[in-house]
């Protein structure tokens, strides 16, 4: 009775929709998180860097990068985190909900986690929210203006952020005087407000709060073991140059096995 009562209900699997991802292309994951200029206030986080916040980030996107061989690489900054898989994977058989969800939910617990390491005694006062999505790249050239896309967004908020927070902190302005002082001003004006009235050359200010953090798989020789392994690096390099991408085409690189099925048998699981 209880078979037949299983084969009953099961019809109600077929309501199940097929959200493989298109074949061939570089799926991308960004997630960021829900309403956290108010979780950096309730948690003090520094203005407009808070060192412990990026860490905890990164190290969050390390433990997601070290559960799945097929993500190539990973670009964090502020809130949010970009991750890359290979083109050919077929983790989950490419099922977004899936593949979506698990990188989500084991960042976010991550997040939590790890909490003390970096913020020591200081209370994590309730838990937060990520929200994700996915996009899917065609071509080399698309992932390549994805990546700098998201590293132009931190360069020019970092900027912002750091001529704004040194006129209050420093130029005693209202939050409302600094914004005023602000607007309109192109990059070249905020790199000078910086230098002439604080002293502060801003190409100084550390890597990883101008450019994020890219993760990658690195082949390093391992001494010790007298042969080489595969570590992942946190790197705070320029990818708006070209310089970069021709150093680093390697980690686009990803051969198909040749006799790879992408969609072997009903999706389901
Ligand atoms: P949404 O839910 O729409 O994403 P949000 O408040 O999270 O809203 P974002 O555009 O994602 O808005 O911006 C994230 C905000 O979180 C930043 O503007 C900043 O106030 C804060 N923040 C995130 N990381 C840090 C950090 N490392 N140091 C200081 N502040 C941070
Ligand atoms: P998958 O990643 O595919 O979901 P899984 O191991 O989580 O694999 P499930 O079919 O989801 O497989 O089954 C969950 C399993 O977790 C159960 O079979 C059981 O072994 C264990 N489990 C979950 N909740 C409990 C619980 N409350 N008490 C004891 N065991 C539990
Ligand atoms: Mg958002
Ligand atoms: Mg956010
Ligand atoms: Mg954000
Ligand atoms: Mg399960
Ligand atoms: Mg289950």
């Amino acid at each position: 009775i209880h078979k037949m009562a299983k084969s009953t209900f099961e019809y109600v699997k077929t309501f199940e929709i097929n959200d493989a991802l298109l074949p061939n292309t570089w799926i991308v994951i960004r997630i960021d998180g829900k309403c956290f200029h108010k979780f950096a206030e309730d948690h003090n986080f520094s203005k407009p860097n808070d060192l412990r916040a990026l860490k905890l980030m990164n190290y969050s996107a390390f433990t997601v990068f070290k559960e799945f061989d097929d993500l190539l690489l990973a670009f964090g900054q502020s809130d949010e985190y970009s991750f890359v898989f290979k083109k050919h994977s077929t983790l989950y058989k490419r099922r977004a909900s899936k593949l979506l969800t698990t990188v989500n939910s084991k960042f976010s617990s991550s997040y939590v986690f790890y909490w003390n390491k970096y913020f020591g005694d200081q209370e994590l006062k309730y838990p937060p929210t990520f929200d994700g999505r996915v996009i899917l790249y065609p071509s080399e050239e698309n992932l390549v203006d994805y990546m700098k896309w998201r590293q132009a967004d931190v360069h020019i908020n970092n900027l912002y952020n750091t001529a704004f927070w040194n006129l209050v902190l420093q130029g005693k302005l209202t939050p409302s005087q600094a914004e005023k002082r602000l607007c309109g001003t192109v990059s070249a004006d905020k790199n000078e407000i910086l230098f002439k009235e604080f002293n502060i050359n801003y190409n100084n200010e550390p890597a990883i709060f101008r450019r994020g953090t890219l993760l990658i798989r690195k082949t390093t020789a391992n001494e010790k073991l007298g042969k080489t392994t595969k570590v992942i690096v946190d790197i705070h390099d320029d990818m708006l140059k070209d310089k970069f991408w021709k150093e680093h085409s390697v980690v686009l690189l990803d051969k198909c096995p040749k006799h790879s099925l992408l969609y072997e048998g009903p999706i389901t699981e």
